[in-house]
């Protein structure tokens, strides 16, 4: 960390373009840490220079994503009590639109001290350009065909109301800054660019927005994506011509998240935003821990951690270099560990509104007599039995829909119960054993691990002659928890039922 900066200050600084995807925030996530480790802020800047790439709500919808998954802001834009987006802090506006003053004021002054320039090239000389040096098989580079406009020529041009932009002159030399991830990183000046900072529209450019927010903002570590690496001489450069170097923010760069051919994660891979993987059901804590090894390796066995733990054990140092691979079974598999480790509690108030949406649930809602306490126990039986299957949410209930339907919507085949080469009368006498003996078992025994005991009890070494057609009958399918648990979740009177209604058919 440059030592004059005296605390900890990060900033999350997307553009509001649509929904946050997770590379931002793996971005985010890791400003969060830095900051809460080191009892510093995390701020929200929003950088909405680019007009043309806004889209309607992107900002709140950014937000919310980062509420969601429990990054809390400390600065700048973030949801007020009334659940409106607010602005706070001593270094606003946040919002890069209601900041153009402040970016115009800087551009002028590199134009007067000579460190920048108008330029007034139209969009077709440019394009012209680029097309010869294609051909030429040379870099893009602008030629600098208005550097050497005079000042009574430029001021007349302008004068004329010709449109112009403002370009930042790269100085001679070499540029040299440390980047956490990236080492040691030396650009020769001659290969860059001189780029613009300011827009014919009176916008500034990334670039000098960037800069000029992260030095007010008094911004200690800037953290973001590898894409960004190669603006950062840039930036560096910009530093300097402002007078601003010794408050340069210590630069992070974090390698992009990648597929499963190595390449940056894109849309057409599915889901790639938080709000996707939201509804999808997979708890924000799960999918915090999964984008926090894509990025970061703690070097230890520990897998699975909680933010908690992360704020105390995250280390820069042990950023990886190599972008990490999204592998969907690994999130299945965190997102299940994070599950198992809910109360009943917790999983039932966070599950419940994914369960509610299936329709299976909403017609057994319909139809059932019980009240709605009842209905909570019930459900959260379900859940005990269910929990340790978890992935994610939306699983709940689906593969075990018999928890919710009658012993007539069941609809299974007869001729499917029989265990082996047992016939129908065998398994008949099989089950209206199976239903004296739990008929026999008072209601408040009416456990898992009773009657399981006394179910095994019953069939001694014959357990598929009894268990097999058991659970047939009171899930309708050939895989499912054990009927131990299903006759218990059920309960004694519609376990007895789905049993007498086999024996009576058989
Ligand atoms: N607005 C840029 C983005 O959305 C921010 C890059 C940075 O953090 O400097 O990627």
């Amino acid at each position: 960390m440059n030592k004059n900066h005296k605390r900890i200050r990060t900033r999350f600084a997307p553009s509001p373009t649509g929904e946050l995807h997770i590379g931002g925030l793996k971005t985010a996530l890791f400003d969060y840490l830095l900051a809460k480790q080191n009892g510093g802020d995390f701020i929200l800047r929003i950088e909405d220079t680019d007009q043309k790439r806004l889209v309607e709500g992107s900002m709140e919808r950014i937000v919310k994503s980062l509420k969601w998954a429990g990054l809390e802001i400390d600065e700048g834009v973030k949801i007020g009590e009334t659940g409106k987006l607010v602005e706070e802090g001593e270094y606003g506006p946040y919002v890069q639109s209601k900041r153009l003053d402040i970016y115009r004021k800087y551009a002028e002054k590199l134009l007067e001290e000579g460190k920048a320039y108008r330029c007034f090239c139209s969009p077709e000389r440019l394009a012209k350009l680029r097309q010869e040096q294609q051909k030429n098989k040379q870099a893009p580079k602008y030629d600098r065909h208005c550097l050497n406009l005079s000042a009574e020529e430029a001021q007349k041009k302008v004068e004329a109301g010709e449109s112009y932009v403002v370009r930042f002159k790269i100085p001679k030399g070499e540029t040299v800054f440390q980047d956490a991830v990236f080492g040691e990183v030396k650009i020769k000046n001659e290969t860059l660019d001189d780029p613009i900072i300011l827009k014919s529209d009176g916008f500034p450019t990334y670039h000098l927005a960037s800069v000029v927010d992260d030095y007010l903002m008094k911004i200690s570590h800037v953290i973001r994506g590898a894409e960004w690496l190669p603006s950062t001489p840039k930036h560096v450069l910009l530093y300097r011509a402002l007078g601003w170097e010794k408050e340069m923010p210590y630069f992070v760069h974090m390698a992009n998240i990648l597929n499963k051919d190595k390449k940056k994660l894109s849309k057409r891979e599915g889901s790639v935003s938080v709000e996707d993987f939201r509804n999808q059901g997979y708890p924000a804590e799960a999918l915090i821990n999964f984008i926090v090894l894509l990025g970061w390796n703690p070097k230890t066995e520990q897998e699975i951690f909680t933010m908690e733990e992360l704020v105390e054990q995250f280390d820069l140092k042990k950023m990886n270099k190599a972008g990490g691979v999204f592998d969907l079974d690994r999130l299945n598999w965190i997102s299940n560990q994070h599950i198992k480790r809910m109360s009943i509690d917790d999983l039932y108030n966070r599950g419940i509104g994914f369960l509610g949406k299936h329709g299976f649930y909403q017609r057994f809602l319909k139809r059932t007599d019980l009240s709605v306490e009842e209905i909570k126990d019930y459900v959260k039986k379900v859940l005990r039995v269910e929990q340790e299957r978890l992935n994610k949410f939306t699983e709940i209930g689906v593969e075990n829909q018999f928890f919710f339907k009658t012993a007539e919507e069941l609809n299974f085949s007869l001729k499917d119960i029989h265990w082996k080469n047992n016939t129908a009368e065998d398994t008949k006498k099989a089950l209206i054993e199976v239903k004296k003996v739990l008929e026999d078992i008072p209601g408040e025994r009416w456990t898992e691990e009773y009657i399981q005991e006394q179910l095994l009890g019953l069939a001694g070494e014959k357990r598929g002659d009894y268990l097999f057609p058991l659970r047939w009958v009171l899930t309708g399918q050939k895989k499912s928890p054990s009927p131990f648990e299903v006759a218990w979740v059920l309960g004694k009177e519609e376990s007895l039922k789905r049993i007498e209604k086999a024996i009576s058919e058989l």
